[in-house]
């Protein structure tokens, strides 16, 4: 199983990178977790967009989500020029139904809602949630293979079930918005504290930082998650890699 950070950015994307995107591949199996803002670009120094077998989306927060419909087009352009019907199927939850709405794209993207109570299984993965705090609708993503297991915290400000969710896991991808001196909790994310409290408590084996802030030195993240958390822990950056 291998996951690749196509994009990280929290808001918005920095000069040539991406907003949230992250791609897990298995047995030529391509799943895109998140499509935000410049992940359809980035994506494509990493597989073929038409490559991707599947989409699922934690929330529709536009940093999670802006990219869908250039993800369509490109899906259109694909079959249209090449003659193909390669149909991407694509996950999001029903909280928001407006939102849900727009993922669907016939012929060439189907829109499935996924039922945060079961386990869903998608190509090789099978994928469990969790409802996060956050002001928008949002679902943290259990993805395992069966052999090796990766915790996407998706939005969230800290919260007990959490670091239950992601027990024991090989990689926990959390989010981690906000310097230790700020409060995250009314804008719905987690501070480098909270990210610490929660991999330790975990007892994750290895710990990756994303939907960094734009502001401050994020190498800073980094120590003051380390007062909390001894295990293997980087800050995202666009192409980083997890196998195993
Ligand atoms: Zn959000
Ligand atoms: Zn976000």
């Amino acid at each position: 199983m291998k996951f690749t950070v196509i994009g990280y950015w929290h808001g918005y994307p920095e000069a040539g990178e991406a907003s949230s995107g992250y791609l897990i591949e298995k047995d030529d199996f391509r799943l895109l977790i998140d499509c935000g803002s410049g992940v359809v670009s980035q994506l494509q120094n990493y597989c073929p967009i038409e490559e991707i077998d599947a989409l699922i989306f934690s929330h529709y927060h536009h940093d999670h989500f802006s990219d869908l419909g250039v993800l369509q087009y490109a899906r259109l352009l694909h079959n249209t020029w090449k003659a193909e019907e390669k149909k991407l199927v694509a996950y999001g939850h029903l909280l928001d139904k407006e939102k849900y709405n727009l993922i669907s794209y016939e012929p060439h993207v189907t829109a499935i809602p996924y039922n945060p109570e079961k386990v869903l299984n998608v190509g090789p993965f099978s994928i469990s949630f969790l409802k996060t705090k956050h002001p928008s609708p949002c679902f943290a993503m259990k993805i395992t293979d069966g052999n090796t297991t990766i915790v996407y915290t998706a939005d969230t400000s800290y919260f007990q079930e959490l670091h239950q969710f992601a027990l024991d896991c090989d990689l926990l991808v959390a989010e981690c918005t906000f310097y230790e001196h700020q409060d995250p909790t009314a804008a719905g994310h987690m501070n480098s504290r909270d990210v610490g409290i929660l991999a330790q408590k975990a007892n994750t084996k290895q710990l990756l930082l994303t939907h960094l802030p734009h502001f401050g030195d994020r190498n800073q993240l980094v120590q003051q998650v380390e007062s909390y958390y001894q295990g293997p822990l980087e800050l995202a950056s666009t192409g980083w890699i997890f196998e195993k």
